[in-house]
């Protein structure tokens, strides 16, 4: 689709947007109050970013956000599919709200979204099992929740809208970002790369790279609106601009994004090694405002396991692009996401793990005991790891991410560097919170008047996985 006709699309949607913002004010004008939403979120930042979208048209329509799921008149779940048994959790709440609408809010709407809703058997479970579900879509058309709710409320039936694959990419909705001070920005939907092991490829279609135009407006706009830092997301942002004409590298993309003022602090996520360019190393070393945390999943460091995982790279080309990192970008974090006991995986397979793990020294890494997932390939795959062998790499692996991850934590103690603080702590509201921009957490005394400021902390103790650290007098000076 051409952005004429995405423009078009755009103007469609705001037609309805229209049309539910008149029933919504003459609803208002007879109970005496706006119409309340609320949003449960599962999954990843792809997802987070799809439900600022979703809440920005619900804004948009002129439902204001509910305190509480139970007393919402709009209750919507983003839902994820990565694990198998991410499905029961939403099955669980769909069965709660079902008993909350019996005793308490008879006129709540509920409606399912997401990677949960690509797949068919799971719309066909909640057609069969879950009929009090008014509107049913997937990852493709979230732009089209104003039309849908239209359509809930003129048609006396479940509205069921999932699009197997698009290749169209909405620009302009409306969004309620989660943090005034930053944003995620995509940059790129679906992933061509089908790793043996995941759903993603399946549930968000084919990568389809935004304009390289719409993606600089929305972040000066962004920048104006008071964001400093931005995540680029994606799949796999390495791919970035590949299906555009004429294609434009994610490098390129970098350095535009570089010279926008205002924006002091630019990530990305997710990116894969088989795609990662020299030219983007390049970019990251002589960058003012890329922040030196690398996120780069290894998954294993066996040959024989990435091949049966579909991940087109090698151990050793892994050990050197993270050694080029390490060489080139100062202070750099590398963190990683390794699965253990992929099925026909040996101790020699797990060995060759490990040893990537003493040799990368990851700062952090999330690791996952491997889960099949029907509908991919390696689901079908013989020769499971029995589950105390898993258990056992599992925690050895653990184990030692932990032990480098402490040991590496605490290089920084002493040091003055710039902290973005985010919020006030948790636990003792005397003090706030923030990242450096390796993103390690510091928490340092101050007040809520620092949040969204990027202020010069000096770090006087390692607590391990954070640093507690001390306002520099410079920025603590009041008056
Ligand atoms: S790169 Fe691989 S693991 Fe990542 S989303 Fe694509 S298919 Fe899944």
């Amino acid at each position: 689709m051409g952005r004429e006709e995405s423009r078009a699309e755009r103007l469609r949607q705001q037609y309805y947007i229209e049309r539910m913002r008149d029933a919504v004010l003459e609803e208002t004008a007879e109970t005496g109050r706006a119409p309340t939403y609320y949003i449960e979120t599962l999954g990843c930042q792809m997802n987070a970013k799809d439900s600022e979208k979703l809440a920005g048209i619900l804004d948009e329509i002129g439902y204001v956000p509910a305190s509480l799921e139970d007393t919402a008149d709009f209750v919507l779940y983003n839902t994820c599919t990565v694990r198998e048994n991410a499905n029961l959790k939403v099955y669980g709440h769909l069965g709660h709200l079902n008993s909350v609408r019996k005793k308490s809010n008879p006129g709540m709407k509920i409606a399912v979204c997401g990677c949960m809703m690509q797949e068919p058997d799971e719309v066909q479970t909640v057609r069969e099992k879950y009929p009090f579900v008014n509107i049913v879509f997937g990852t493709h058309n979230i732009f089209k929740l104003a039309e849908l709710m239209y359509r809930m409320r003129t048609e006396d039936r479940m509205v069921i809208d999932v699009w197997e694959g698009t290749d169209e990419i909405i620009e302009d909705l409306p969004a309620i970002r989660k943090y005034p001070f930053k944003s995620g920005v995509n940059i790129m939907y679906g992933c061509n790369n089908f790793c043996s092991y995941c759903i993603v490829p399946y549930v968000r279609g084919r990568e389809r790279s935004r304009d390289r135009a719409d993606i600089l407006s929305e972040i000066r706009a962004l920048a104006e609106d008071g964001v400093v830092e931005v995540m680029l997301l994606g799949q796999n942002v390495n791919s970035y601009g590949k299906t555009l004409d004429p294609p434009v590298s994610f490098p390129e993309l970098l350095r535009d994004i570089e010279q926008i003022d205002g924006i002091e602090r630019i990530r990305f996520m997710t990116s894969h090694p088989k795609d990662l360019s020299p030219e983007l190393i390049d970019v990251l070393a002589s960058s003012r405002k890329i922040c030196n945390h690398f996120h780069l999943p290894l998954q294993s460091g066996s040959d024989r396991i990435l091949k049966a995982m579909n991940r087109h790279y090698t151990k050793e080309k892994y050990l050197q692009i993270a050694g080029e990192l390490r060489a080139r970008v100062p202070g750099i974090a590398v963190t990683t996401d390794i699965i253990v006991g992929f099925p026909g995986e040996t101790e020699e397979d797990f060995l060759e793990t490990m040893d990537v793990v003493e040799r990368v020294r990851f700062e952090s890494a999330f690791t996952f005991i491997y889960s099949p997932r029907t509908g991919t390939p390696a689901a079908k795959m013989e020769n499971p790891v029995p589950e105390e062998v898993v258990k056992d790499r599992f925690n050895r692996l653990l184990a030692r991410v932990q032990q480098i991850g402490q040991e590496e934590s605490g290089r920084d103690e002493g040091r003055v560097l710039p902290v973005l603080v985010e919020t006030v702590n948790h636990q003792d509201s005397r003090m706030v919170t923030g990242r450096l921009t390796n993103n390690t957490v510091v928490h340092l005394y101050g007040d809520a008047s620092l949040i969204g400021k990027i202020v010069p902390v000096r770090l006087r103790e390692s607590k391990g996985f954070y640093y507690i650290g001390e306002l520099c007098r410079r920025e603590g000076q009041a008056g």
